[in-house]
This record gives C-alpha cells, structure tokens and sequence, in this order.
C-alpha cells in the first residue's frame, strides 16, 4: 500500500514517520510528476493553507489532485489540510479542493487560545488526545452524508465524507497512530 504525503509546506514528515511505523509505504508528493497511479492513499498535511493552496497550483499539482480525490482516492486531511477540502469558508473567501460539504472557520479560537490540548471521543476510534494549533473548526455540514466523528464545545472538529477522514487537529504529533491505522484500513477497504 503506497500513501502520498502532500509534501510542499507543513507538518508532513510526521505522517510519513507514523504511516511508516504502522507498515505503509510513502511518497513525498513535492512535485506533479511524484503524483503517479499508483497512489492508494492521500495525506494532506497541517500548516498554512493559504501557502499550500499556493504552491499546489504554481507547482500544477492542484487539478491533478482535486481530480483524484474527486474520484474517491481516500484521503486524510489534517487542519490546514482540512481547509483545503473545505467547500466554505466562513471566514475567507477562497477555497481550494472544495471537495467537502462542510463550512469551515479559519483560525476559529483566536490568540489567545491558539494552541491546546483536549482529550475527546472520536467516533469509531475511542478517546484521544487531540492537538490543536491554530486551529480551524467547522461550523456546519452541508450534507447528510458528512459523519461527525467529534465534537468540542459544540464544535465540529473530525468528520468523515465517503472517502474524506478530515480533522481539525494532530494525530501525527505523540505516539497513538489508531487514526493512521483507521486511514490505511479505509485505504485497504477501498
Ligand atoms: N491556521 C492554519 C491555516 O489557516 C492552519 C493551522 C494548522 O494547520 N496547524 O491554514
């Protein structure tokens, strides 16, 4: 099983070290000509989604990307990564894949609580221990198909949409690597 890790801004080298650890395979997708079919599964890192959102269509990675993922490539996307699937945002007026039916707050806690920690239920999962930074939160779904899989202060903070895992936190920073496991058992079952 072969993970591409979008590699062009952010926290990439995290997933790769956890995917790795829990027996995929990885490739840094820095450029188009690294997107090759043989992809099973996507990762679309946290960090500055502006930057990313950027450099995906300087780098002509953006329609490649956004037609894959349009056709069901699984995909796990983690905050700044989450922004990029997000159809709205709330606070922003630009979207970038636009692939998930949900509205999205950008920097959705302010300053003063721009990083924290909280241990919650994820659905399917259990309890862990989320990462915020800077973090996006989001406001709504759009669909009935979009499953909410957390909840924080009647924030929306992971969800699942057919093949779409999105979070608004972490899970590559630490040690538990149960959402990476749960990504490449949906990339199995795809
Ligand atoms: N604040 C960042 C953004 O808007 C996301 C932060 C993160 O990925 N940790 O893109």
């Amino acid at each position: 099983m072969k993970i591409g890790i979008l590699a062009v801004q952010g926290a990439f080298i995290e997933h790769q070290k956890m995917l790795e650890d829990s027996g995929a395979e990885c490739v840094l997708l820095r450029k188009k000509s690294d997107i090759t079919n043989d992809i099973d599964g996507l990762v679309l890192p946290g960090g500055e989604s502006t930057v990313q959102g950027k450099l995906l269509r300087e780098l002509d990675m953006y329609e490649v990307l956004k037609d894959k993922i349009e056709n069901g490539l699984p995909v796990l996307a983690t905050c700044a990564g989450l922004i990029l699937l997000s159809e709205v945002l709330s606070n922003d007026p630009n979207t970038y894949f636009a692939t998930l039916p949900v509205i999205t707050k950008r920097n959705a806690y302010g300053r003063q609580l721009g990083s924290f920690k909280k241990i919650a239920n994820l659905n399917e999962i259990g309890g862990f221990e989320m990462v915020f930074i800077r973090a996006p939160y989001i406001e709504a779904v759009k669909s009935t198909d979009v499953k909410v899989l957390a909840v924080i202060d009647d924030y929306i903070v992971a969800v699942r949409y057919k093949n779409q895992l999105a979070l608004t936190f972490h899970p590559e920073l630490g040690e538990d690597n149960r959402i990476h496991r749960y990504f490449l058992d949906m990339v199995n079952n795809s």
